[in-house]
């Protein structure tokens, strides 16, 4: 079954480090096409040469994906690097900072929605033609997943709202294009991590953190790499072909509402 990744193009957003990088990571040691993105790209020069040597081929194109137009080109760029797109991952997102709602301004609501509810509209809107035709030329499903957030389902933690609901608009409207594109042979499926141990929660305090440790029932943060296998399940047809329209959550057993 794990065959049907060699030569699979996958376009993953905000994948130059934590989640993203661990699934991009994953996908290229089954042999697929992998397009890594993030503001810049990786840091480490040594996960450039490890990626390198794995079955799989990468390219990297940094593109700040909270502009329109800038989705548009990494789509255009990675199907002129690869000829077309089976699945996309868009996993770009995050905080982008916390504030009570009686201090937001429209700077801070239109970054926290741009990164996390603009990106993910357009990387669709654009790819859409290209996952339509791969689906109709292997005769197999193609997929969109997105990164959601235990925090769509609970609100998000104070200060967080315009986030929490971001991400609960990102679980909504995959509901909304299973309806619409279903008849192409996408599918659309929602990977929600809770706490997972990467830069999104730096500069939290030691006793914020062990609060948080306290709140899972498995009494720990989970890593990037125990969240990227369930991309590649819900990517691969011959494992999800008749899943859609769901949300995985992978989060130690904390209680998703
Ligand atoms: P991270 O900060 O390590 O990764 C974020 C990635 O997004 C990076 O590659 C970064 O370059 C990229 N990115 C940020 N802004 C961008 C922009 N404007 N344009 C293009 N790329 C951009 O954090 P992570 O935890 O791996 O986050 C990945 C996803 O998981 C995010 O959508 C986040 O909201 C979600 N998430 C994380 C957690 C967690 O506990 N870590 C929990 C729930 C959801």
């Amino acid at each position: 079954m794990l065959k049907e990744l060699q030569g699979k193009r996958v376009l993953i957003t905000g994948s130059t480090t934590g989640i993203g990088l661990a699934t991009a990571r994953l996908f290229l040691q089954y042999g697929a096409c992998v397009g890594i993105n993030g503001r810049r790209g990786i840091d480490d020069p040594q996960v450039v040469e490890e990626f390198g040597r794995l079955p799989g081929e990468f390219s990297t194109f940094s593109a700040d994906l909270t502009r329109s137009e800038n989705c548009r080109q990494l789509v255009e760029a990675f199907v002129g690097r690869f000829g077309g797109i089976d699945v996309l991952i868009n996993n770009a997102g995050g905080l982008g900072g916390r504030s009570p709602l009686e201090k937001i301004d429209d700077a801070f609501y239109d970054h926290v929605m741009d990164l996390n509810v603009r990106s993910v509209l357009m990387m669709t809107k654009f790819a859409i033609p290209y996952l339509r035709e791969a689906a109709r030329q292997t005769g197999i499903t193609t997929a969109v997943l997105s990164t959601g957030s235990i925090a769509g389902r609970d609100g998000g933690g104070i200060g967080a709202g315009v986030y929490g609901s971001a991400k609960a608009w990102v679980h909504d409207i995959h509901r909304n294009w299973v309806k619409e594109f279903s008849k192409d042979n996408i599918r659309f499926n929602i990977v929600s991590p809770g706490s997972i141990d990467t830069a999104f929660h730096h500069g939290k305090s030691e006793e914020v953190l062990q609060k948080m440790r306290d709140s899972i029932p498995m009494g720990r943060f989970g890593a990037s790499e125990e969240v990227a296998p369930t991309y590649l399940f819900l990517a691969t047809h011959a494992f999800s072909g008749y899943i859609t329209g769901q949300i995985v959550d992978v989060n130690g057993g904390q209680m998703a509402p």
